[in-house]
């Protein structure tokens, strides 16, 4: 790509995640929806693909169009979606699906044409089950996996819409979809297809959303065991963007390879500075990163912090992926981890 492009005109569409990506809770994430308005009004398609699948699209799209970004229902892809278009693909039009979970279940069984049957549906429903899809649902209680149990002991087919372990709150990590699959899994000794991040099923859903090649596709995300590595499984390019939970320092911990590292969706529309090597120094922009031992050397000039990362982050992950134990690495990526707080305003209070 030429230097005097942005780095959105190498693709059609965008795979965007929300929390940490567009909003962090309540709040909105500075500078991410006007920089999504510029890309949509360049062209270029944009998704926004969630793991959450108790919530249907449309409250989804509610709460970011209030934000000012764009969107509209049919712009959310929602991990029950894909669910749903997989049992849709392997069972008959009309066939009932224990919907072990929220609305957004519900509703997604029903948009594709089969019949949701909630958990507490009288015995003659019950009968009918051909498959269960299990979500996130606050209204569940311990009978309804029992019922869920019940059926998945004949054998019928199971999907759940992801696998996160944990949901977070305000207060802090609450039990997510993925502790209570293992609930189930547990008493099943079988477990589930899961189809939602970091599983390629709901970035092959925002593609066919899109209608755009997966090489002309960005995925965009704030944490790196499933936006960035679910892009990489679904083989689409990612964007790491430093406005959520992950930190330089668990980018260097893990087995994660971004293909971009930005500081926010607004370095979408800017040239990409990709860092370079020389010798045992990197660069990017005006930042030098020097790699002594173990031990990183920053000397940002007059660079912005995003530039100093990925520098620092190209010269650990240099020697992470060539085999460097990682604990000896630690120090040089918290200290990456501290200039990006120092630097930026993610949390505007
Ligand atoms: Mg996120």
């Amino acid at each position: 790509m030429a230097t005097d492009e942005t780095l959105i005109a190498g693709y059609d569409g965008v795979v965007c995640d929300l929390d940490g990506v567009v909003y962090r809770g309540a709040d909105a994430v500075p500078e991410a929806a006007d920089a999504l308005q510029a890309v949509v009004a360049r062209g270029v398609g944009v998704v926004y693909a969630t793991n959450n699948a108790s919530r249907v699209p449309a409250e989804v799209a509610e709460q970011v169009a209030a934000l000012g970004a764009p969107a509209t229902a049919g712009d959310v892809v929602s991990s029950a979606q894909a669910g749903a278009a997989r049992l849709a693909a392997e069972l008959q039009p009309g066939s009932a699906v224990l919907a072990l979970g929220g609305d957004g279940v519900v509703e997604a069984l029903e948009a594709v044409g089969l019949q949701p049957v909630v958990p507490d549906a009288d015995q003659r429903e019950l009968d009918r089950v051909a498959a269960v899809l299990q979500g996130y649902g606050k209204q569940l209680r311990v009978r309804d996996f029992e019922t869920a149990a019940r059926l998945l002991s004949t054998g019928l087919p199971w999907v759940a819409s992801n696998d996160d372990a944990t949901l977070p709150l305000p207060w802090g990590q609450s039990p997510g979809n993925g502790a209570y699959i293992d609930l189930l899994a547990g008493a099943l000794r079988r477990r589930p297809d899961v189809v939602g991040k970091p599983h390629p099923p709901l970035y092959r859903l925002a593609l066919d959303r899109l209608g755009t090649k997966s090489a002309r596709t960005l995925a965009v995300g704030d944490r790196l065991s499933t936006d960035i590595d679910g892009a990489a499984a679904a083989g689409i390019d990612s964007a790491w963007v430093l406005t959520g939970v992950d930190r330089p320092s668990d980018l260097v911990a893990g087995e994660a390879s971004p293909t971009y590292v930005l500081g926010s969706l607004a370095d979408l529309l800017l040239p990409y500075a990709a860092p370079t090597r020389d010798a045992d120094a990197w660069r990017c922009g005006s930042a030098r990163v020097v790699m002594d031992g173990d031990d990183l050397h920053l000397e940002p000039g007059d660079a912005a912090a995003v530039e100093v990362v990925r520098a620092g982050l190209a010269a650990l992950l240099a020697r992470r992926d060539g085999g460097g134990a990682r604990d000896r690495l630690r120090d040089g990526a918290e200290e990456l981890d501290r200039l990006l707080e120092a630097d930026t305003p993610r949390d505007p209070g």
